[in-house]
C-alpha cells in the first residue's frame, strides 16, 4: 500500500514530503492510522546522521500511536478500534536467549528497528511513525490504557521505556536516592516514573532556569551540573543515577556522587567516554558504570500499565509535521518542555 510519510532526503537538507510502500499486511500483522508520534533525540542523531550508518531516505519516528484500522487473521488480542502503541522495534528473531527472556532489544541477531532498517522476513526497509499508517506483527504492538491522553502516552514508548527499565532493573523504590542527569525528553520521565515509585529525586542539569519545572515534574532537589560547589554537597548520596545526556561528557564527577554500590546508568550516549574514568571510586566504593537500551515488549506494556494506574504522560508541545526542522534546533539547544508530538494529521494537509 502507498503511503504518504515526511522524510529525511540527506543530512543537510530539511525534511520534506515522501511516498514510499508498506507490505501488505500479514496474517500476525497489525495495521495502525497513526494519530501522534513523539520525537526523540535518536531520530535528530539518524537525520543528521551523527553515527555514520544513516541510508536516505529516512522516515523517523519511534514513539507512535495509532487507531488499529485492520488486523490479520492470527492476530488474538488486538481489536480494530484499539488505541495502540509502536516503540523501537517492529521484530525480532523470537527464538534466542534475548527473545526467550523477554528481552527483545537485546536479541542476539540484532532487533528489527522501526525505521531505517531492513525487514527480517521480506528485506523490505523500514519506514518510521512521522508517516499515516504503520503495519507490524501483534507481538510488538503495545496496549495504551484508556486513562492516559494518547498524544501525552506517545513518548512513553521510547523515553518512558528506556528510563523505567534501568529503574526497575536496580529495583528503585521508597527509600531509594535517584539522580537524573540532563532534564530533556528521556530525563523528565525519568523524574516522574522515579517519583511514582517512591524514590528522592534530584535533577542534575547544565542549564540554569528548568529548575522550576524540575519540582513542577517531581524532583526533589536540582543540583547545577557545572557549579563545583553544588556537586560536592551531594558526593557520596545517590543508588542510582540515569545519565541521558546525548553527547560526550564527563561522567567523573557524577561517579564521585554515587554512594557505597552505587549504579550510573548511561542511556543517552553511546560513543567513547571522554575523558576516561577514573577507576578509584569504582574500586573504592563498588560503584557501578553501566548502561541500558531501551527494553523489552513485556517490559514495556508493564511501565504502559503502571502509568495508566498512576495516570503519568509526558509534557508535550505538540506540533505539526511542518515544523519538524524548527523542532529539532531546539532539541540541539536544549530547549524542549519536554518532548515534541507531532500531530500527524497535520501530515495529510501537506498536499
Ligand atoms: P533531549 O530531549 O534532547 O534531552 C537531552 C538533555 O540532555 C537536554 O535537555 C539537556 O538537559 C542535556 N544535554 C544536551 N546536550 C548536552 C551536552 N552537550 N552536555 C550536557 N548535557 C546535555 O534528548 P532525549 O530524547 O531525552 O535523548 C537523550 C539521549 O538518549 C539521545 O542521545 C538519544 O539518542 C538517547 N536515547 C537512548 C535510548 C536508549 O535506549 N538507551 C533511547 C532513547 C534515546 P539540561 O539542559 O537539563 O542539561
Ligand atoms: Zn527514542
Ligand atoms: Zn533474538
Amino acid at each position: 500500500m502507498k503511503i504518504l510519510g515526511y522524510a529525511a532526503y540527506s543530512a543537510t537538507a530539511p525534511l520534506a514530503p515522501f511516498q514510499f510502500e508498506r507490505r501488505e499486511p500479514r496474517a500476525d500483522d497489525v495495521v495502525i492510522d497513526i494519530l501522534y508520534c513523539g520525537v526523540c533525540h535518536t531520530d535528530l542523531h539518524f537525520v543528521r546522521n551523527h553515527s555514520g550508518f544513516t541510508t536516505y531516505p529516512v522516515v523517523p519516528g519511534h514513539e507512535i500511536i495509532g487507531r488499529v484500522v485492520s488486523v490479520g487473521s492470527q492476530v488474538t488480542h488486538i481489536k480494530i478500534g484499539n488505541i495502540v502503541g509502536v516503540g523501537c522495534m517492529v521484530d525480532s528473531c523470537g527464538h534466542c536467549h534475548s527473545c526467550s527472556h523477554g528481552q527483545e532489544q537485546a536479541c542476539i541477531e540484532g532487533p528489527t528497528f522501526t525505521y531505517g532498517f531492513v525487514d527480517r522476513r521480506d528485506g523490505m526497509t523500514t519506514y518510521g511513525g512521522y508517516s499515516e499508517r504503520i503495519v507490524v506483527s501483534e507481538k510488538f504492538v503495545l496496549s495504551i490504557p484508556d486513562s492516559l491522553d494518547p498524544a501525552g502516552a506517545a513518548p512513553l514508548l521510547c523515553a518512558g521505556i528506556t528510563t523505567w527499565s534501568p529503574l526497575h532493573q536496580w529495583k528503585v523504590g521508597q527509600s531509594s536516592k535517584v539522580g537524573v542527569i540532563g532534564l530533556g525528553g528521556l530525563g523528565h520521565m525519568a523524574i516522574k516514573l522515579a517519583k511514582a515509585l517512591g524514590a528522592e529525586v534530584t535533577l542534575f542539569t547544565r542549564s540554569i532556569g528548568k529548575e522550576a519545572d524540575a519540582f513542577q515534574l517531581g524532583a526533589d532537589h536540582v543540583v547545577i551540573s557545572n557549579n563545583a560547589a553544588q556537586m560536592n554537597q551531594v558526593a557520596n548520596t545517590y543508588d542510582l543515577i540515569i545519565d541521558t545526556v546525548p553527547y560526550a561528557h564527563d561522567v567523573n564527577p557524577y561517579m564521585d556522587t554515587l554512594g557505597f554500590e552505587g549504579v550510573l546508568v548511561l542511556v543517552g550516549y553511546f560513543g567513547p567516554l571522554e575523558p576516561a574514568v577514573t577507576a578509584g571510586p569504582m574500586l573504592r566504593g563498588r560503584k557501578v558504570l553501566t548502561g541500558s537500551f531501551i527494553g523489552g515488549i513485556a517490559e514495556t506494556q508493564e511501565m504502559l500499565d503502571f502509568c495508566g494506574q498512576h495516570e503519568i504522560v509526558s509534557d508535550i508541545e505538540l506540533i505539526s509535521i511542518q515544523g519538524i526542522d524548527e523542532a529539532y534546533d531546539r532539541m540541539l539547544a536544549g530547549d524542549v518542555r519536554y518532548r515534541f508530538v507531532i500531530d500527524i494529521a497535520s501530515l495529510r494537509q501537506q498536499e
